[in-house]
């Protein structure tokens, strides 16, 4: 659930610290004057410090615990010290929130004039909203909420994961692969070393992007679609059944698979071991790209980019972030461990929000060369972080894909001596999600755009699964085209 309980926070805070400053100063009698004197600071950092506004180092920790006759524990108690300050924490911490963010209301300071009854009644009035938010819309916000927590989980492991790197280089190693490209009769031939026939057909169901026989040890895969795309669509129901998958029960179930599914297939298309060699060489020359590793490999922009996820932090030791986003700079697809701040909703979800324009993902598609690699510095409220980006086209339409990196790593990057630099000051709404002002005047009550719906707006998953596969259809063609033997 969402952490705006205090019994959620395990550890000490500026804030909890705070408040045992202030208790043990009271308890000895001491006014901030006379604390700030004895550890050789002004009376309003003691202010400072016991509102939980700044970070104290250790040496300051213990000069205070000294100065207060107590000892580092009873600084570091994460506990309140009473009822009062337990309140004020759940307060600060529920105005450091999302939610709180999105409501655009004042700071509110816990003054002592504010009764506690005051208090209890907003944090009761937060969580309600909470609540609503998250009934609102129930089953995407499942979904949501699986996928968020997904991504925690992936960027705790650098987006690395050593038992698929395993399974792969085990699979690769049957069929004698060799490093390189995976070829499409790689491919093949793996599919019937683990036992699969592969038939390529017209009708597959519309639900679909492949369906395996398990019955008879077959793959169906469509006719159309291009060899990169269709050697990727193989290696994924290749790596579903490997990892032995089964339908899906839920949504975090599913979204689960998915990524395992593309890892492997990613592992298998660029293995672990050529694929870290060649980086780290390119790191050594500092001519690190993801355009090279898709040239080295045959995969697309976007597998490229991922793949570079996987290795980037685990084998180069860089933190990096990657960002899909759709020609509308609507987010698809996201993943983090350089600490960018990815535009959020009121629950913390990150996927359907809208980056800002001056970001590189959105800038790439207002070149003139919209299909060659763009790079750019940009000036965000949390530190410069140096980006790369592509557009790359499929069924659905145009969308990026980017890389990026904090300022202090673009150095080992191609492209870090691009004079591109842009400042984004999102989500303040100055920065680019409202039009400019002199454009507001003349524009408002004179415009009538037609909005294009999408389709996904209106249509929730149909309610019989979690995938939205037709398992009606899904039968009906496999039984028509099973093998005509007498079982
Ligand atoms: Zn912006």
């Amino acid at each position: 659930m969402h952490g705006t309980r205090l019994e959620d926070e395990a550890g000490p805070t500026p804030l909890t610290i705070g408040r045992q400053v202030r208790r043990l100063r009271l308890a000895r009698g001491l006014t901030v004057q006379q604390l700030g004197e004895a550890i050789g600071r002004a009376a309003s950092q003691i202010s400072v410090i016991e509102n939980g506004r700044r970070e104290l180092r250790v040496g300051e920790l213990k000069r205070l615990a000294e100065a207060l006759d107590a000892t580092l524990d009873d600084l570091l108690d994460p506990r309140p010290p009473s009822r009062r300050d337990a309140l004020e924490i759940e307060l600060a911490q529920i105005q450091d929130g999302p939610l709180y963010a999105s409501l655009e209301l004042p700071a509110l300071a816990a003054r002592k004039s504010l009764p506690d009854a005051a208090i209890e009644t907003i944090l009761a009035l937060h969580a309600e909203l909470v609540r609503l938010h998250e009934r609102r819309a129930a089953t995407p916000e499942e979904a949501r909420r699986a996928n968020t927590e997904l991504r925690a989980d992936q960027r705790e492991r650098h987006n690395y994961y050593p038992d698929l790197e395993a399974r792969a280089r085990e699979l690769l190693e049957a069929i004698d692969h060799r490093g390189g490209p995976l070829s499409h009769s790689a491919v093949s031939r793996l599919a019937g070393h683990l036992g699969f026939d592969l038939h390529y057909v017209h009708d597959l169901p519309v639900t679909t992007r492949s369906v395996t026989d398990a019955r008879h040890g077959r793959i169906y895969l469509p006719i159309r679609g291009s060899g990169g795309g269709r050697r990727l669509v193989l290696l994924q129901a290749i790596a579903g059944s490997v990892l032995g998958h089964e339908e899906p029960r839920d949504y975090g179930d599913l979204l689960r698979q998915r990524v395992e599914a593309n890892y492997l297939a990613g592992a298998l298309m660029m293995p672990e071991q050529s694929a870290a060699e060649m980086l780290g060489r390119a790191k050594a020359e500092r001519d690190l790209s993801v355009e090279d590793l898709r040239d080295a490999f045959a995969v697309s922009y976007e597998a490229a980019a991922h793949r570079f996820t996987n290795l980037a932090t685990e084998h180069l030791g860089l933190p990096v972030h990657f960002l899909k986003v759709s020609a509308s700079g609507v987010v698809t697809k996201v993943y983090e461990n350089d600490g960018v701040k990815f535009p959020q909703d009121p629950l913390g979800h990150v996927e359907g929000q809208r980056v800002c324009r001056q970001w590189s993902a959105r800038q790439v598609f207002e070149r003139s060369d919209r299909y060659g690699i763009y790079h750019q510095y940009t000036d965000k409220p949390n530190g410069t972080y140096w980006c790369t980006s592509a557009v790359q086209t499929d069924t659905t339409g145009d969308f990026s894909v980017s890389v990026g990196t904090q300022y202090a790593h673009s150095k080992w990057f191609r492209g870090r001596d691009t004079t591109t630099r842009r400042y984004s000051s999102c989500p303040e709404p100055a920065c680019c999600k409202a039009p400019r002002p002199e454009l507001a005047t003349r524009w408002d009550g004179l415009s009538l755009p037609s909005a294009r719906i999408n389709s996904s707006l209106l249509a929730a998953t149909p309610a019989e699964s979690a995938t939205g596969i037709d398992r009606v259809a899904v039968y009906e063609f496999l039984q028509e085209h099973a093998p005509a033997v007498i079982e």
